[in-house]
């Protein structure tokens, strides 16, 4: 029989398991699957919250689910995870209970604390050493808050009792019952804490946002063991192998290896990850300077862009308004318009992202006339995935990242034709879809084969042909275009102020 990797997916609304199987070609195929939905807390207005406990009996349960499925553990030869970026774990190292519930990367309770550092003058140390702004989504001001919050949490984290990790780290201490306290760079790259030229954690970081050193995981590559799960939990001890954030194990499981490689995930919101090559690019356009990955001595980095809302305009025309009744409607009825009628929509409905970073900015649809109708409001929504796309590798160009020679897509959104072709003609870049869309659960699956020694390299060997879309707008036309988008995002820039 051949060969297994069991890759475990938690994510921010649930966790899963998937088989994959090792062929022949070094291809891996995914041959079970068990998920497990996850409650979200949100205890006052902006914040978000998940019980750590509940995603532990989850990933228990879809592993041993998905490990039935495909055969038994005896298949089994590695374990890798991916998970939720930046949400923060707090737990007590001699009972492995969690000392509060988890706070979510979309928590915004720590925002003043990051304003009072942005005051302070300090965001542009703190950008030069770790490639983030300051804002409360990274880790390190949500495990200083669990800290205040835990009696005596930080000098019991001094002492080694209290222990600090993102959900990978979580899971690893879990999964080998308490032997290992890791974490991976990608996701140590996203605490605010971790050097992103040396990988390593920052002293004076962890002074800054006031978390003991003690408490934190030690950091390793992507594609490494750290140690074995405990036997009685699956029947059979299984070496870890591989971990990655989710964003960084799609860019993995794409194959996006090469300087000038880049993918966009078009989701309920959309992250594009570039990898710039072997040193980090400093970003003028707030991009994010992240760590791509990290195999032995080698790394990546990358340039991250995020679209706050995506798929979730087309969400909102479905629920919020009612144009459609189902999403993929949506592609059929901007069809029916030769063009979007001078209809633009820019979905900030929760501000907008990179390049603009506008938190105050709202949704805005600007050009309405007599004869706009439904299909204008989805034509434009659509519209937009490719006009802020656009923003976003402009911005990169900007920053010096190097030139791409095509976009790699997954998510759900990338079922929509009409929009894939309209990105493609927008960015004037072929679009390109692979046939199996779990890039996430890929790539980490390909990190712990990798860390595993069963294979040799992390080029994709993917079977069936990807979908592509080639530009075919003309020049004109595409400036038109884009310089409509621009008047709308000023006005929606305008709304705000
Ligand atoms: P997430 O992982 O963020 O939950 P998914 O990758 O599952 O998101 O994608 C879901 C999003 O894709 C939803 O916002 C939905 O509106 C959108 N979507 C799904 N199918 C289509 C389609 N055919 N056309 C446009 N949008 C779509």
């Amino acid at each position: 029989m051949t060969t297994c990797i069991l890759t475990i997916d938690q994510g921010t609304t649930s966790t899963r398991a998937i088989a994959f199987e090792l062929r022949e070609d070094q291809g891996l195929h995914p041959v079970a699957v068990s998920q497990i939905a996850l409650a979200q807390h949100f205890p006052h207005s902006g914040w978000v919250e998940h019980d750590a406990a509940e995603i532990w009996a989850a990933t228990l349960q879809t592993c041993r689910e998905a490990i039935g499925k495909a055969g038994g553990v005896g298949r089994f030869a590695a374990v890798g995870i991916t998970n939720q970026r930046e949400t923060a774990v707090i737990w007590d190292a001699a009972t492995g209970e969690p000392l509060h519930r988890a706070i979510v990367w979309q928590d915004r309770r720590t925002a003043d604390v990051t304003a009072g550092l942005v005051a302070g003058g300090l965001e542009a140390t703190v950008q030069a050493t770790t490639g983030l702004i300051l804002d409360p989504y990274f880790s390190a001001t949500k495990f200083a808050w669990l800290l205040d919050a835990v009696p005596e949490g930080r000098a019991r984290a001094e002492r080694g009792e209290v222990l600090l990790g993102t959900i990978d780290a979580w899971l690893v201490w879990k999964l080998t019952g308490g032997a290992q306290h890791v974490t991976d760079a990608t996701n140590a790259s996203r605490t605010s804490l971790m050097d992103l030229h040396t990988r390593a954690w920052r002293e004076d970081l962890c002074d800054l946002f006031r978390v003991p050193r003690a408490a934190l995981p030690r950091i390793v590559g992507c594609a490494e063991p750290r140690g074995e799960t405990v036997p009685a939990l699956f029947g059979r001890g299984l070496p870890i192998t591989g971990s990655a954030g989710d964003q960084q194990a799609a860019l993995v499981g794409h194959g996006a290896l090469k300087p000038g490689d880049a993918k966009i995930t078009y989701g309920t919101g959309a992250f594009l990850v570039a990898n710039v090559g072997d040193r980090p690019v400093a970003s003028s356009s707030r991009l994010l300077g992240t760590l791509g990955y990290q195999i032995g001595n080698t790394a990546a980095w990358a340039l991250e862009g995020s679209i706050f809302s995506a798929g979730s305009a087309i969400q909102w025309l479905r629920d919020g308004v009612g144009m459609i009744r189902d999403s993929r409607e949506s592609e059929a009825m901007a069809q029916t318009l030769p063009d979007n009628g001078g209809v633009y929509l820019v979905p900030g409905f929760t501000g907008l992202g990179a390049p603009w970073w506008e938190p105050e900015a709202r949704g805005t649809v600007v050009g309405l006339t007599r004869d706009t109708g439904p299909a204008h409001f989805v034509r434009a929504a659509l519209e937009a995935l490719a006009y802020q796309t656009r923003d976003l590798l402009d911005a990169l160009a900007r920053d010096g990242a190097p030139p791409f020679s095509v976009l790699k897509v997954d998510g759900g959104v990338t079922a929509n034709a009409f929009a894939m072709q309209f990105v493609a003609d927008i960015c004037e870049i072929p679009v390109e879809r692979p046939a199996f869309q779990e890039m996430t659960a890929l790539g980490a699956a390909r990190l712990a084969a990798l860390g595993a020694g069963l294979i040799g390299d992390l080029e994709p060997r993917n079977s069936e042909a990807p979908a592509v879309w080639t530009p075919r707008m003309r020049a004109a036309e595409r400036d038109r275009l884009l310089q409509g988008w621009r008047r709308a995002v000023k006005a929606a820039i305008l709304v705000a102020a």
